[in-house]
């Protein structure tokens, strides 16, 4: 069985996200089940690898040449597909996104003529299962979605401009919706399989508080959708060997993880109080609105925060602001910055998340890992993976209350070194999810 995956990240050669930790390390999971996945990923300006040969396909009518290039992580093969304007220093936020993914979904569909199971994950690459049902390639298809909130939506006259697909795909394809191409859709409706990230978050997709307009697309559809927890890379993220960590620790004694601690407050100039870890993108999505207004209530509850991120620059400058005039309680830190991270996921005494929607989170599952227990929001993923009172604490509400509420919980529960070890106890894995990708693979396969 040959597995291609199709996506726009994957850890360590281009990190946005939790769909990076997904594709560097499902395949590797996959591995140890007996397959031989080969990850395709756009040829990122700094990605090393190593250039193979050319290939050609066809784009607004010229025909374009593919630079392909070869990669290798933790024994898995990635093929970097090299386009002109991915040459870029991050992956998004260009307002040429669409039009780069396209292009990229495009040539990697020129590449995949060899594969029995394209899997490919969210807008970027949502193209794939409509061009495989206009025969371009022969496999089947599984779509992932990673986040339901980007579909990956365009005016049709550029569209069909840059794709030269027959005009009839519009409605016939599933591409249209309120009167604009959407990618996304047009991946739910042609693939063999849709899956999600969380069970939970399968079921929310299809209401439609959950359903970002799509929730009608996908009732249509859940005859065919599913949702599988996402595992973390428990070699990568493991207190025991983090080589990011001074101090390693495992569950059996937190007494690395109390220096770990004392060394990331001190970094930090902050004073000896319980303090609550934050590592997230600044979105609408993951509430970091909500901290903001959670902080004077969090103050007055004795606790510190560390917050690390980036994204709105609105929350980010309130976020320094107010760092800046709570010197010793509050610290935070700009941007992308993978070794802080690890230094708070292991010193933090609590982890705040409180998503408004979340489709998996894997931050709370690297929170657990490193016996921090979570503090989230009773929505998705978060649901599935954190057990209030036992291995972390959920509220119910995305409000200042809901957050206050929680971290009381956090702060009152009678043995939270219990509540850390259990936590660093569960198994997050990618061995159970990898083992119902692949049997979801053999299903569509019939073998
Ligand atoms: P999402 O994919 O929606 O951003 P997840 O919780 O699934 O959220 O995954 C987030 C991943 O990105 C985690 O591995 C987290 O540690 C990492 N991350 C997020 N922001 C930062 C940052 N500023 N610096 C380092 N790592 C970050």
């Amino acid at each position: 069985m040959k597995v291609a995956f199709v996506a726009s990240e994957a850890f360590p050669f281009a990190k946005v996200g939790g769909l990076a930790d997904v594709i560097g390390s499902l395949p590797q999971a996959l591995k140890k089940q007996g397959l031989e996945p080969t990850i395709f990923i756009p040829w990122y300006w700094g990605i090393q690898g190593y250039y193979v040969g050319e290939a050609w396909f066809s784009f607004e009518g010229q025909r374009e040449k593919i630079g392909i290039g070869h990669a290798e992580h933790g024994g898995v093969r990635y093929v970097l597909v090299g386009l002109g304007d991915f040459a870029r220093d991050k992956p998004y936020g260009y307002p040429d996104d669409f039009r780069r993914f396209v292009r990229f979904a495009l040539a990697a569909a020129e590449l995949l003529g060899d594969f029995d199971i394209v899997h490919a994950h969210d807008w970027q690459a949502a193209l794939l299962p409509l061009l495989r049902n206009l025969g371009w390639f022969r496999a089947r298809t599984v779509y992932t979605i990673h986040n339901l909130a980007y579909q990956g939506v365009w005016n049709p006259e550029d569209f069909y401009a840059w794709t030269r697909l027959p005009g009839e795909t519009y409605y016939g394809a599933g591409l249209e919706h309120h009167g604009s191409v959407n990618l996304m859709k047009a991946g739910i409706v042609n693939a063999d399989a849709v899956t999600t990230v969380s069970p939970r978050y399968a079921w929310e997709i299809t209401t439609p508080e959950g359903g970002e307009g799509l929730d009608g697309v996908l009732r249509a559809q859940q005859w065919k959708l599913r949702g599988i927890l996402n595992g973390l890379d428990t070699e990568y993220w493991n207190p025991a060997t983090d080589p990011y960590l001074a101090h390693p620790y495992d569950a059996s004694d937190l007494s690395g993880k109390a220096r770990n601690r004392a060394l990331l407050l001190s970094e930090l100039g902050l004073e000896d109080r319980p303090t609550l870890g934050v590592v997230s993108r600044f979105a609408h999505q993951k509430g970091m609105d909500l901290i903001a207004d959670a902080v004077d209530g969090l103050m007055g509850l004795g606790v510190n925060l560390v917050v690390l991120g980036s994204g709105d620059p609105n929350l980010e400058r309130t976020f320094a602001w107010m760092a800046a005039h709570l010197k010793g309680r509050l610290a935070y830190t700009q941007g992308y910055n993978e070794p802080l991270a690890h230094r708070i996921y292991a010193g933090s005494d609590g982890f705040l998340m409180p998503s408004r929607f979340e489709p998996c989170g894997l931050a709370q599952l690297i929170a657990m890992r490193y016996g921090t227990p979570p503090i989230v929001r009773a929505v998705g993923g978060l649901l599935d993976t954190v057990k209030h009172g036992e291995t972390g604490f959920i509220f119910e509400t995305a409000d200042v209350g809901g957050i206050l509420w929680g971290v009381q919980a956090f702060l009152h529960h009678p043995d939270r070194k219990a509540v850390a070890r259990r936590a660093m106890q569960q198994d997050f894995s990618w061995e159970k999810p990898a083992q119902e990708y692949l049997a979801l693979y053999r299903q569509l396969l019939g073998i």
